[in-house]
């Protein structure tokens, strides 16, 4: 999928439409590697003994073909960045200028 780098989009702080850059937000590490989260110690107290480890004992299928695309766009007035929504999912994504 193609989509232009300009393009012309409301700002919420100049209260208007003007033109914006879009820009592809590059994803980072993930926080928390050692992970305490509640889902990660939940699935470590399931596994642990004898029996059922539950949902941990299902097989997770590999990667889905596309991803969601992080996008933002920067006003060309202010400068301020805007996120919109939550992307959409798309196999390729190019920016034209
Ligand atoms: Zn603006």
């Amino acid at each position: 999928m193609k989509i232009p780098e300009k393009q012309r989009r409301y700002c919420p702080k100049c209260d208007k439409h003007t033109d914006h850059k879009v820009r592809r937000e590059s994803q980072g590490p993930r926080l928390n590697p050692s992970a305490h989260s509640k889902g990660e110690r939940k699935s470590k107290r399931r596994k642990k003994g004898y029996g059922n480890s539950g949902k941990s004992s299902k097989q997770v299928s590999g990667e889905k073909p596309t991803r969601r695309v992080d996008l933002r766009y920067k006003c060309q007035e202010c400068g301020k960045e805007q996120t919109i929504g939550r992307g959409f999912r798309v196999k390729r994504l190019e920016i034209e200028r």
